[in-house]
């Protein structure tokens, strides 16, 4: 894998100050709380980060699927469908990646204000990044799942052929391959694919969610 590299150097597309100047907030009327009460669940960002096939999209369709069943209000923001709508103006450089990353990290900070449980499926590979988008919201606000499994267990699911381009150089900054992948160190929840059905993975994030009182009504 090629060596780490910071982004915030040449990363110039992040912006910590608004391009506008004569803006200013709206105040809403309707709280937080008063949403959060109204669909009875806390809004929350679940960001999933692993490398490509590691299983992001599948496990965050399932949570989807089992909190959906269960009454709850979620959303899924999931990377290839960002890529033809929103940010269909960024490909895979680091500056694109790292501007990438920033405009989910805002979406789903709206997601989570709004009193949704959104799960983004990302591959988000650098720390910096990460850890932007939780330092944006309240600490409660952001749950960080590694979805853990090794680089040739992903190759060899390959779901999408991807890795096979990447190893004969069709495609260009593959992480994992020609593309870093810095792995969490404090995610809240670390699954562990290649050796967990994709039911126990979606379970223990069920689970993480219902024990710190996500699903509950405030
Ligand atoms: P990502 O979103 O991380 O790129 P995907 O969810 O699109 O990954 O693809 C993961 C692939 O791995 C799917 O084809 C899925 O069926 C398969 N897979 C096998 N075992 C697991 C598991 N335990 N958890 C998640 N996906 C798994």
């Amino acid at each position: 894998m090629p060596p780490l590299r910071r982004l915030r150097q040449k990363g110039e597309r992040v912006m910590s100050e608004p391009k506008s100047q004569n803006i200013s907030k709206v105040q809403l009327q309707v709280t937080r709380a008063q949403r959060e009460a109204a669909l009875g669940q806390r809004g929350v960002t679940v960001w999933f980060t692993g490398l490509s096939a590691s299983g992001k999209s599948t496990i965050a369709t399932s949570v989807d699927q089992l909190l959906t069943s269960r009454g709850k209000h979620c959303y899924v923001l999931d990377g290839d469908n960002i890529r033809f709508g929103l940010n269909r103006d960024l490909g895979f450089s680091p500056e694109d990646r790292n501007e990438n990353i920033r405009r989910i990290g805002e979406v789903a900070k709206l997601f989570t204000q709004a009193g949704i449980i959104n799960l983004t499926a990302f591959i988000s590979p650098y720390i910096e990044d990460r850890d932007r988008n939780r330092e944006i919201q309240e600490p409660r606000d952001f749950i960080e799942v590694y979805v853990e499994c090794p680089l040739e267990a992903c190759e060899k699911r390959d779901p999408k052929g991807l890795y096979a381009k990447a190893r004969a150089g069709l495609v260009k900054e593959f992480t994992g391959i020609s593309a870093p992948y810095e792995a969490p160190v404090n995610a809240e929840v670390v699954l562990h694919t290649d050796r967990e059905t994709e039911e126990e993975s979606a379970r223990t994030v069920v689970e993480f969610l219902e024990s710190k009182g996500y699903l509950d009504g405030v």
